[in-house]
């Protein structure tokens, strides 16, 4: 709970800090969680108090916050190089090796890699990548983007823009020529007595009214996360790759997966398009490229793409885009690490091995009355809390349910996040059966104690 003194953590936090994504009421009333270290799932805050992690930090922190391998991976290329650039024809070995890394475990034969700092950075630069290949190729008029309502993209203005969220009208966005398409959640959309594949059949349809509404022609490309992320944990309706893609394909629209949350072995395969057997023309990637232990997204172009851009590039003779700390030697060699220990170390084995009595733990909490429906695939999912089942009435926005199920959590030593009306879990790779378990017991007690108090 908040200590008030001018001098405490939760002043200083609050009087110097401007808190991103955040309940501010909750947070002046409870005070920030100030954390200083981990170990494992666990992170502890100033006071002392250990808190069971189950959202990975940012989805991020797959291998926990102690890893020996990644610090050691760290320290020794501070030792060796601790800094440079990708621009002017120079980068550093590590960059090169993890581009090779890159394209050697991605869906694609051949391809070329860019770095930036973050997801967002990524998707705006795969952005930029479309308009720069419209305009070298003839078609200046190619630019719109088509992504999905619910979906998540990022913060930077062309990835908010990306963003289905309702949030970013307070920022004036989207800017023009951004367009959302309707959200493969069956649960939530699909309409009285429509089956599920029909509902995919009706979202393919409407994506292929809005290309032509639009103009073929002026469209740049599409982008989806394979499971939505931060729109709720929300796994594509059935068969719905194998619906949107021939359409976009008709029309010679790339696809590009944003795979920052689902890529590597979140999804229970090395990338969410594998989980849901489709090749993207390219692919977006963040977050667990370093296992949380570094700034740095990717843009992993397909053999196509790869080409195009390489010859678009070549007739003005040069991409003119880079971040000072594009391809960081020391995130690359972390990156290099954080690979090698989710795919050969047991992690992604262990997500495998997880699964079942992770999706067990979100059914068994779903029978609960005031949870409409649970969802997931590998280690991500969530609740979603309903004032009424049967007829999926969410509860009223001014009760904060979620929000009160996470904060009652955070006072039982377990971090999870509202999202919506939904709880959100994605646990560290590295989890056990025992944290696991305490997972769901604490989950369980709060959802309790928190639709006992709304009912
Ligand atoms: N894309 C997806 C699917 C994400 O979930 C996120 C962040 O959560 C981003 C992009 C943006 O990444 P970042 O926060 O590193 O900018």
């Amino acid at each position: 709970m908040r200590d008030d003194a001018p001098n405490s953590w939760e002043s200083r936090a609050d009087a110097f800090s401007l808190y991103g994504f955040t309940d501010l009421p909750s947070v002046h009333r409870r005070g920030a969680v100030v954390l200083t270290h981990g170990t494992g799932p666990y992170v502890y805050d100033v006071h002392g108090r250990a808190y069971l992690d189950a959202n990975s930090g940012l989805w991020n922190m797959v291998a926990g916050f102690d890893h020996p391998g990644l610090i050691e991976a760290a320290k020794a290329q501070y030792d060796r190089f601790p800094g440079y650039h990708a621009f002017f024809g120079r980068m550093s070995d590590q960059t090169v090796m993890l581009s090779e890394k890159l394209v050697e475990v991605s869906p694609f034969d051949r391809g070329r890699v860019f770095y930036t700092n973050s997801g967002s950075e990524a998707n705006d630069t795969m952005v930029k990548i479309l308009w720069f290949l419209g305009a070298a190729e003839g078609h200046p008029e190619r630019r719109k983007i088509i992504t999905r309502v619910n979906s998540y993209h990022g913060v930077t203005a062309v990835s908010a823009s990306m963003t289905g969220k309702p949030y970013n009208s307070l920022f004036g966005l989207p800017l023009p020529g951004f367009i959302h398409v309707g959200c493969p959640h069956y649960w939530r959309f699909g309409q009285e007595g429509e089956s599920e594949a029909a509902f995919t059949q009706r979202l393919a349809r409407e994506l292929e009214a809005t290309i032509i509404k639009e103009g073929p022609e002026t469209i740049a490309g599409f982008f989806a996360e394979p499971v939505m992320g931060a729109g709720g944990v929300i796994p594509p309706s059935e068969g719905y790759f194998q619906a949107i893609q021939p359409v976009l394909k008709r029309y010679g629209i790339p696809l590009i997966a944003d795979e920052v949350i689902c890529g590597f072995g979140r999804t229970g395969n090395t990338w969410g398009c594998q989980t849901y057997d489709f090749v993207p023309d390219a692919i977006i990637s963040s977050k667990n490229i370093t296992a949380g232990f570094f700034p740095m997204g990717a843009v992993i172009l397909g053999a196509e793409l790869s080409d195009r851009v390489q010859a678009a590039a070549e007739a003005v003779e040069e991409f003119p885009h880079g971040f000072t700390a594009s391809g960081h030697p020391v995130g690359c060699a972390i990156a290099l690490k954080a690979i090698d220990v989710v795919m050969n170390e047991g992690l992604a084995e262990n997500v495998k091995r997880l699964t079942p009595k992770f999706e067990a733990g979100l059914a068994h909490l779903a029978e609960h009355p005031n949870i409409g429906e649970w969802r997931g695939k590998g280690l991500m999912g969530a609740l979603e809390a309903v004032k009424d089942k049967a007829t999926k009435t969410p509860f009223p926005g001014d009760l904060s349910v979620s929000e009160r199920i996470a904060n009652t959590c955070t006072d039982h030593g377990l971090i999870c996040r509202p999202l919506g009306q939904s709880i959100v879990l994605c646990p560290p790779f590295i989890m056990t059966e025992a944290q696991m378990d305490e997972m769901f017991d604490k989950l369980g007690a709060a959802l309790k104690q928190v639709f006992a108090e709304v009912a």
